[in-house]
């Protein structure tokens, strides 16, 4: 939503604020008027109703009190002496003056007329009826119709003046000495035209008109101003009285409770009350327009302070968003657009904040940094970017359009969506490293953040290092190479001394010369021991040594080391105790030589620092909850080792003193090794040791029991001469006079004819004339062409299968897998030993001459 449509929203929000006031107070007003305008109408009519009922009742009891008069005074002259006497006497001038007298006294109550009845007929009149067109004859019919009592007689009676309305009454004329009735005096009241009767109820009921009425005929009236000649209007009149001009109520009359066709209409002046409803409405209309212009002036009022207040609020944001800076809110007097300013003028503040560490972040990095737009083109860089791409004057960009030429392509691709890391970039003679990261806004790549790293230093160690190790691996290379090659030539050499000396032991007889073999055999046997340790451990440096488990009866690890210690023990003058609870029947599946390899050195070197004491081995299967274990105790009471050394003891080249190797000899390799093997038969070790008290070895090896060793090999040696039934042909392939010389001896022992060539052509050439051979034995190094590659030729190009043993003082398991590959049959490692010679003409035996007969 742009902000010019915001604004707009807002202003509507302001007018439909102040509308919804105005409507309100409108619809307020509205109700009050309507509720006041219902209760004073229904007020008003209460009112008028209960003084028209007011009115009802005092007409009646105007008349019932007029009437009521008549008849006490009626009553009371009717009994009068002077009336009876008059009456006796049928004076009828003394009945004239006699009423004549009462009706001077008391005027108001005289009736309209009087006559008297003696047995039905008229004695006396007063003549009055003929007034009002009435005849005697008429009277008397009057007469008759009433009944005797006290009541009054309502007639309708026709006359020359129209019908008459008359209320007679009569009362009987008693002589008071004797109680009789002599007569009967009637009074009668003509209601037509009766004026002082309306006068009497105009006086009494407050109306300022007052007619009487029967049916829809007016009898008699207070006034001749109105028109009474109809009275439909009054019925009209009386229904609203809002409007009309007179407040009308009509009484129907009754006489002695006898309800009447006689009505009383009393017409009272409506004006005060119109002009009060008139004046009310009058007051509602003010109310409504003084409402209407305050809900005019309110909607005025707030739209102004609302719309006011907003533009305030409205012109601090849109200057804080131009200006960009910050700036302060000034307040609102409405709360919550105070609230609001407050709280842009907080998250401004943040916004401000957050602005200014990155620009901070931006100028002050020590690192390049680029802003791209999606497009690939650029369109900021900090000062450090400015620093390394605009350095070169050539052009006016400086380096920045191979920037733009080498790293674009990488942006439009972050552009897609990715970040891309560790893009190296060269410029000139530098290298940059260029991480990019898309800067989505609104769910699509706006922009692209680059930011670059020189490596050039880094880049350079890295081709130096990746040469130093190509360097450590080549020196790596030439030292196995070395030591391979050292081990064949050591071993050639000593090969010759070994087995020249072995040879001679049998033949000499003279104690010194043999003890003098004795030094020369345990001096070469000692070099070899070195020298198999340097091996050992340069093969477990390179990661090629390894673990080859075969079945076999632990116990003969005992055994073993009883077998070559106990004597040497004996001649050292030192106890050798050796504990075990290894049975006969217990088999393992183990890397047997490594085991032996392991306690030779632990207590060869225990005997050897060891002069007086004791040396006590113990060799014990015990079973734990993650299965067997061999644990093995080497303990002495020798010479002991310093405690500062115990730590490096297990390091290659470490012995406890300086002086040891001039005292004791050795390299130093030999804890070593034994540390490197026990840890790949994932076992672990310990030492524990006290100068000049003693050292105590101990170590735990997982061990895998088996059920029976698949073949228990026996190194007995078999009588050389017996072995084979007829000379066998061999050719011996040996470059080296020496081992040559001592190969042939040892074979001679067994009887064999020895064919010898010096290299792998005068083999082949051998091969090619001589088919009786009956065994190969094939050294490693050869000159002009090696042992595996004429192993090879025989094999697959001569197709040849006579048994080939491949003879190599090249320790390395490599040499053995290739000499087997290339087919040969068997490997002896040199220098050739007797029993090791033994064992491998008994495997020949046992594999290519089981079969045949003449052996
Ligand atoms: P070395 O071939 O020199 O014997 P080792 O690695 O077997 O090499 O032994 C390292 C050094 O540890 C020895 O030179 C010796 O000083 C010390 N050492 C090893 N075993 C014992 C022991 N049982 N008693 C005293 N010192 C020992």
């Amino acid at each position: 939503m742009s902000f010019l449509a915001r604004r707009r929203t807002k202003k509507r929000l302001a007018t439909l604020l102040t509308r919804s006031i105005f409507l309100t107070i409108a619809v307020l007003s509205l109700v009050v008027v309507l509720q006041n305008y219902q209760v004073n109408r229904q007020v008003v009519s209460q009112e008028v109703a209960r003084s028209k009922l007011q009115t009802q009742s005092l007409v009646q009891q105007i008349l019932n009190f007029r009437l009521e008069a008549l008849e006490i005074q009626q009553d009371s002259y009717s009994r009068n002496g002077s009336l009876v006497d008059a009456f006796i006497a049928k004076d009828t001038n003394r009945l004239a003056r006699f009423f004549n007298g009462i009706d001077q006294a008391t005027p108001e109550l005289a009736p309209d007329f009087r006559f008297i009845t003696e047995q039905s007929q008229i004695v006396w009149d007063d003549a009055n009826y003929q007034f009002y067109g009435l005849s005697m004859g008429q009277l008397s019919h009057i007469s008759q119709d009433m009944t005797t009592g006290g009541s009054w007689h309502l007639s309708q009676t026709p006359s020359l003046l129209g019908t008459r309305y008359l209320m007679v009454r009569r009362v009987p004329i008693v002589n008071m000495a004797s109680g009789e009735v002599l007569g009967y005096l009637h009074i009668a009241v003509v209601l037509n035209n009766n004026f002082s009767l309306m006068s009497a109820v105009l006086r009494g009921s407050n109306a300022d008109q007052v007619l009487l009425a029967v049916g829809s005929e007016v009898i008699a009236s207070s006034t001749k101003d109105i028109d009474l000649s109809h009275i439909e209007w009054l019925e009209e009149s009386a229904v609203d009285f809002t409007v009309s001009q007179y407040m009308v109520s009509k009484t129907d009359l009754t006489i002695s409770d006898v309800p009447t066709f006689l009505s009383i209409y009393t017409i009272q002046d409506n004006k005060p009350i119109v002009i009060m409803v008139r004046s009310h409405y009058m007051w509602v209309a003010v109310a409504v327009v003084l409402l209407f212009l305050i809900a005019v002036y309110g909607r005025l009022w707030l739209g102004k302070r609302v719309s006011k207040e907003l533009v305030k609020l409205m012109k601090y944001t849109e200057s804080s968003v131009e200006t960009k800076g910050m700036t302060r809110f000034l307040g609102s007097h409405i709360e919550e657009f105070d609230q609001i300013g407050s709280s842009f003028e907080l998250s401004f503040q943040r916004f401000h904040e957050q602005e200014k560490q990155f620009a901070d972040l931006f100028n002050f990095s020590l690192s390049p940094m680029t802003l791209w737009n999606a497009q690939g083109q650029l369109l900021r860089s900090n000062p450090a970017a400015e620093r390394s791409f605009l350095v070169n004057n050539e052009s006016e960009n400086g380096d920045y359009h191979l920037l733009i030429e080498k790293l674009g392509p990488h942006i439009r691709l972050c552009a897609k969506g990715a970040a891309l890391k560790g893009i190296n970039i060269s410029i000139r003679d530098k290298t940059y490293r260029w991480n990019l990261s898309p800067i989505f806004i609104d769910k699509g790549v706006n922009n692209v953040l680059a930011q670059g790293q020189d490596v050039t230093s880094f880049v350079e160690a890295e081709v130096q290092s990746l040469a130093a190790r190509r360097e450590a691996e080549e020196t790596a290379k030439a030292r196995s190479e070395f030591l391979a090659k050292m081990s064949h030539e050591l071993r050639t050499p000593l090969n010759g001394i070994l087995g020249v000396s072995q040879l001679l032991k049998g033949k000499l007889s003279d104690t010194q010369d043999v003890e003098h073999l004795d030094v020369l055999c345990n001096s070469g046997e000692h070099l070899l021991a070195v020298l198999n340790d340097i091996l050992d451990f340069s093969k477990i440096e390179q990661g090629k040594f390894q673990i080859q488990s075969v079945d076999f009866r632990l116990v003969e690890l005992v055994s073993a080391v009883e077998k070559i210690y106990t004597p040497l023990c004996e001649e050292k003058g030192i106890s050798f105790e050796v504990f075990t609870n290894l049975s006969d029947e217990t088999f393992a599946h183990s890397d047997q030589v490594r085991l032996n390899q392991i306690l030779f050195n632990l207590v060869s070197n225990a005997i050897k620092f060891t002069h007086r004491g004791s040396v006590t081995v113990s060799i014990m299967c015990r079973k734990q909850p993650t299965g067997y274990y061999l644990n093995v105790g080497v303990e002495d009471t020798g010479i002991g080792i310093e405690q500062e050394r115990i730590t490096y003891i297990f390091e290659p080249f470490v012995q406890a003193e300086s002086t040891t190797t001039r005292e004791y000899g050795g390299s130093g390799l030999g804890l070593a090794i034994v540390h490197s093997l026990v840890e790949m038969l994932n076992g672990e070790i310990e030492i524990e040791s006290t100068i000049g008290r003693g050292t105590h070895l101990q170590l735990s090896i997982p061990i895998e029991l088996v059920e029976s060793a698949e073949q228990v090999e026996t190194n007995t040696l078999v009588e050389p001469a017996s072995l084979f039934a007829r000379p066998l042909n061999v050719l011996l392939v040996e470059d080296n006079h020496t081992n040559a010389f001592i190969a042939k001896a040892f074979c001679e022992k067994y009887g064999m004819d020895v064919i010898w060539v010096q290299d792998g052509y005068n083999a082949i050439e051998k091969l090619k004339q001589q088919n009786d051979i009956d065994l190969i034995l094939m050294d490693n190094q050869l000159p002009n062409l090696g042992g595996i590659e004429t192993t090879k030729i025989i094999r697959n190009d001569m197709m040849l299968d006579t048994p080939i043993f491949a003879c190599t003082a090249d320790g390395m398991q490599d040499t053995k897998r290739a000499f087997l590959n290339a087919g040969a049959d068997y490997v002896i490692i040199k220098p050739i030993k007797e029993l090791a010679l033994n064992q491998a003409l008994i495997h020949y035996k046992e594999s290519h001459l089981s079969k045949n007969k003449d052996f």
